[in-house]
C-alpha cells in the first residue's frame, strides 16, 4: 500500500480576475518533485454568484511551456484563445488546453451562468510538458461529460478524464503518462484504488472526508501526497465524498517559471517574455460582454 508522505491545504483564498475565488493547493514553487508532472492546482469555490450582465473572469493573458486543465463541477466557463481554440464547458466537462509554444487566452464565466448566477466550483491544473514538447503547437481539447467513461466501484464511481482505470480509457490526449480520475464515494465506502507503481500520486478532497492508506484523514480542500512506490491506495469515506485523483510519471527535468510561463531554463523564460511582447503569441477577439 502506498504511504502518505504529507498533506497539504491552503487557508489563503485569493481572486483570479473577478470570476475565480481560488485556493492554491500546491505550486511548483513549494513542492515540485512530489507533484510532477503537475505544476499547480487552484481550487475555485465552492461559491455562490449573483446574476449579472457582466462577464466575470480573467482577461487576455499568455502562457507557454505547459497545459492548463479546467474541470468544472458547478457553473459554466467560457474560454477563447489566440490559436483559435475556444468553447463553453459546464458541470462534468473538462477543458484541456495545451499552451505549448505560446498563446494568449481569456477565461470567463459562461453567458448563461452569468445571467442566472448560482453555485460555482472548479479546479484548474497546470500540467507540465516534457522538455521536448514545450514548444509544441497550441491545442484545445473540449471534453464533454458524455465522453468521459464511468467505472462502477464497490461504494462509488470513478470517471476517467485521462489515462485509464481497468478497461476504461480517458478521452484526454496527454504528452506524458497521466491518470486523472473524478472519484465519488458513498459514506462508509472502503476500497482500494489500483495505480501504476512508480508514479506520482495525489488525492484531493473537494467535499466529504476520507482516510487515505489508513493514516491521514482529509477533509474538504485538503490533499495527500503519496509515495511513488506501491500500486494500491486505500480510501475509506466517512461521508459521501467527491475527490480528484492525480497520477503520472514524474518528468525529472529542471523547472524555471515566471508568471504565466514555465520552461526549463532562465534563458527560455526571457525568450518567452520577449516573444510575448513582440506579439508572437498572438492576439484575439475578446469574449462578448467582457470589459
Ligand atoms: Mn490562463
Amino acid at each position: 500500500m502506498k504511504k502518505v508522505l504529507f498533506t497539504q491545504r491552503s487557508d489563503f483564498p485569493h481572486w483570479v480576475g473577478d470570476g475565480f475565488p481560488v485556493r492554491t493547493i500546491f505550486s511548483y514553487n513549494d513542492i515540485a518533485k512530489e507533484t510532477s508532472p503537475f505544476l499547480l492546482m487552484d481550487y475555485a469555490g465552492p461559491a455562490e454568484f449573483s446574476p449579472t450582465k457582466q462577464r466575470r473572469g480573467v482577461g487576455s493573458h499568455p502562457h507557454r511551456g505547459f497545459e492548463t486543465v479546467t474541470i468544472v463541477y458547478d457553473g459554466q466557463v467560457e474560454h477563447r484563445d489566440s490559436a483559435g481554440g475556444g468553447g463553453v464547458i459546464q458541470s462534468g466537462d473538462v477543458q484541456w488546453m495545451t499552451a505549448g509554444s505560446g498563446l494568449v487566452h481569456e477565461e470567463r464565466h459562461g453567458k448563461e451562468f452569468s445571467q442566472t448566477g448560482g453555485p460555482f466550483e472548479m479546479i484548474q491544473l497546470w500540467v507540465n510538458l516534457p522538455k521536448k514538447d514545450k514548444m509544441t503547437s497550441p491545442r484545445y481539447q473540449g471534453i464533454k461529460s458524455s465522453q468521459i467513461p464511468q467505472v462502477e466501484l464497490a461504494g462509488g464511481q470513478l470517471r476517467v478524464i485521462a489515462g485509464e482505470y481497468g478497461e476504461a480509457k480517458g478521452p484526454a490526449k496527454t504528452f506524458s503518462p497521466i491518470n486523472m480520475w473524478d472519484v465519488r464515494l458513498k459514506a462508509g465506502a472502503n476500497l482500494e484504488l489500483m495505480v501504476p507503481n512508480g508514479h506520482t500520486a495525489l488525492v484531493f478532497v473537494l467535499s466529504g472526508n476520507v482516510v487515505v492508506s489508513e493514516s491521514h484523514q482529509l477533509i474538504s480542500a485538503e490533499m495527500a501526497v503519496l509515495e511513488t512506490a506501491g500500486e494500491k491506495i486505500q480510501l475509506k469515506a466517512g461521508e459521501d465524498t467527491k475527490l480528484l485523483f492525480l497520477g503520472g510519471q514524474a518528468l525529472n527535468e529542471p523547472i524555471v517559471g515566471h508568471g504565466p510561463f514555465v520552461m526549463n531554463t532562465t534563458a527560455e523564460i526571457y525568450q518567452a517574455m520577449k516573444d510575448f511582447e513582440a506579439g508572437k503569441m498572438g492576439d484575439m477577439e475578446p469574449i462578448e460582454g467582457s470589459d
